[in-house]
């Protein structure tokens, strides 16, 4: 369900989703964001198990060590980021069939457009919802 509050994106956040996108261009990356009280704390950057600049596989071995860490430091699973580097920030169809958490935000930032949009949706039976996003830059 959406909430009412738009999820804050922390400038500093904003800008390690940019850095890590600009680091693995051409290929799309990907990684988890951790938070506490629903608010966003931490970018975890994961291998592209794809390595492919059309789609993005969370490696697996990364995914468990990170949900881990994130526990440890009582962090919560805050959303799934990924990047798209010719496309719009908007999930692709690739996205939407492999999408497994329904109670998940995506992040897609997208640096086919000089602003680097970044946005958020839930992606539920095959349905995108937009939510919300306060990004600080
Ligand atoms: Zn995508």
């Amino acid at each position: 369900m959406q909430d009412l509050t738009p999820m804050r994106i922390s400038k500093s956040i904003y800008e390690e989703l940019v850095e890590h996108a600009r680091a693995e261009a051409p290929n799309e990356c990907c990684g988890l964001i951790g938070g506490e009280n629903g608010e966003p704390k931490s970018v975890y950057r994961a291998r592209n198990a794809e390595a492919s600049p059309l789609r993005y596989n969370l490696d697996p071995q990364d995914q468990f060590r990170i949900m881990s860490e994130m526990e440890e430091r009582g962090e919560e699973l805050s959303a799934i980021y990924h990047s798209h580097t010719a496309s719009p920030a908007y999930p692709s169809q690739t996205d939407i069939n492999l999408a497994a958490y329904p109670d998940a935000i995506y992040l897609i930032l997208s640096l086919a457009e000089d602003e680097a949009p970044l946005r958020g949706f839930e992606i539920k039976d095959s349905e995108v919802t937009e939510v919300d996003l306060a990004v600080e830059r």
